[in-house]
Order: C-alpha cells, then sequence, then structure tokens
C-alpha cells in the first residue's frame, strides 16, 4: 500500500471510472468546502479528459454540474473498438474493412457530451418533484418558479432520496448509459478512482465497484477515504487504498 501505483495505472490505462461518495457531499454554507470540493473537480477533469470516463456521485447538490465535468457543449474522447483500430493501421486491409462495412452495419462511436458521463442517482436538489409524487414530472431549476405542482397543487420539492416518495426518472436515463459504459470496461485497462465513499450507502459505489475490480483482471481500484480506506484481500496488487479526506488527497495529487 501507499506506493502509488495508481498515478502510472491512471496515466496510461484507456477508460477511468470514478465514484463520489459523502467526502463530495456540500452543505449550505460551507463556503470554504465548497472552494475546496470545486478545485478537486478541476483535478479531476484534468485527469480524464482525455479518456474515456464515467463518474457516479452520491452528492445531491448538483455542483458538479456547474463544472468543466458537466459541460453539455464538450464530448468525451471514446474508444474505438480494438479491431477497428488494429485494421485501420494496415493499409492493405482498408478494403476489407470497407468490404465488412457493407456487410455489418457500422460501429458506431459513441459521442457523449460531458454532462452524459455523470450519474447522480441520489438525485439533484436543484431539479423539483412533486412532494405528493403526483406524477414522475421532474422539472429544471427555474421551468416552476410558484415551486408549485401545476397538477396537483402541492409543494415542489428537490428530486433527492430525501423526497418522501422519490422519482427516480430523474437520473435512470443516466444510469442506463453507466451500466452500458460499465460492460464495456470488462477486460479493458480501467482505473477505477473511489473518493470518499463509506458505508452510508455501500450498494451503490463501494460494493459494486469491489466486485467490478475482481472481475476485470485489468482494473486497478484506488480507494481514498478519511476513515474506511481498507481493500479487498482479493485484490492484492491490483490496488491500493489511502487514509484521508479524498478531496485533500486529489488537491494533493496533482
Ligand atoms: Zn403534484
Amino acid at each position: 500500500m501507499g506506493e502509488n501505483q495508481w498515478k502510472e495505472r491512471l496515466e496510461r490505462c484507456e477508460r477511468v471510472l470514478i465514484g463520489l461518495g459523502e467526502e463530495w457531499k456540500l452543505c449550505k454554507g460551507q463556503e470554504e468546502r465548497k472552494e475546496q470540493v470545486l478545485k478537486g473537480y478541476e483535478v479531476l477533469y484534468q485527469w480524464v479528459k482525455n479518456k474515456d470516463y464515467f463518474i457516479i456521485t452520491m452528492a445531491t447538490d448538483g455542483v458538479i454540474f456547474d463544472t468543466l465535468l458537466g459541460s453539455s457543449q464538450e464530448v468525451v474522447v471514446s474508444q474505438k473498438e480494438e479491431w477497428e483500430e488494429g485494421l485501420a493501421c494496415k493499409e492493405a486491409d482498408l478494403e476489407m474493412l470497407a468490404r465488412m462495412d457493407q456487410v455489418f452495419p457500422k460501429k458506431e462511436i459513441r459521442q457523449d457530451t460531458r454532462w452524459q458521463r455523470i450519474v447522480a442517482p441520489c438525485g439533484n436538489e436543484t431539479w423539483q418533484q412533486c412532494s405528493r409524487a403526483c406524477t414522475k414530472d421532474i422539472w429544471e431549476p427555474g421551468e416552476i418558479p410558484s415551486g408549485i405542482c401545476p397538477h396537483c397543487g402541492a409543494l415542489l420539492i428537490g428530486n433527492t432520496i430525501d423526497a418522501p416518495v422519490y422519482i427516480e426518472e430523474g437520473y435512470l436515463p443516466q444510469w442506463q448509459r453507466y451500466t452500458q459504459w460499465l460492460a464495456g470496461t470488462l477486460n479493458r485497462d480501467t482505473v477505477i478512482l473511489e473518493l470518499g465513499v463509506g458505508f452510508n450507502q455501500p450498494g451503490v459505489i463501494r460494493f459494486p465497484f469491489e466486485k467490478t475490480a475482481y472481475f476485470n483482471q485489468k482494473a486497478f481500484l484506488c480507494r481514498v477515504n478519511g476513515k474506511f480506506p481498507q481493500v479487498p484481500k482479493e485484490l492484492e496488487g491490483r490496488t491500493e487504498g489511502f487514509l484521508g479526506d479524498s478531496v485533500t488527497w486529489v488537491l494533493e495529487g496533482v
């Protein structure tokens, strides 16, 4: 542990999976912490901007969507399929490729915006839902200035797991993208950065990340946590754990 293998792995890997846990959640009034977290997002952006990545966050403040990571203009670099790359290098194979294109439909290379590479399964406070959950409609900031549900007249509240009935339609389309992307990481050089995820809801990030790393022999799991940095024995040689606040760790890892 503590050999800083993660950094070298991160530099050469094809794909990066990032999980942001409780330590990245912001509460109102934490201005100093907010500044730190914003800087942390900037560092993460530098780390992944030229990679094929996905971010899953437990934060519900929606702050990440206002950073470069949440850009709806910029597109994420997507990996071409390996066979395509291999063939494309050789001139002689171009003809064969062209012939194959006639037989098989051309594989689409996914062009997601950065915004589409983030999923927030615990919801987003800046989006609104009906407090009585009379509808699955979700409204973006400013769409309903009165804050009253146009269907039933109840108050609108943040679309998060803290709602009495959480309308999950807010994150499900992104969740689907995430699971599809994750399936594509199997047997690919993938660095898994788990930052500040404790045991509050371990079924969202912590346990699935361990499982992903376990089944993908080419994966490397880096876990950073202020209290629980322990890593599974089964992943020996393919994992590192660091004790410490993960936001500070990211800022120091530049
Ligand atoms: Zn309603």
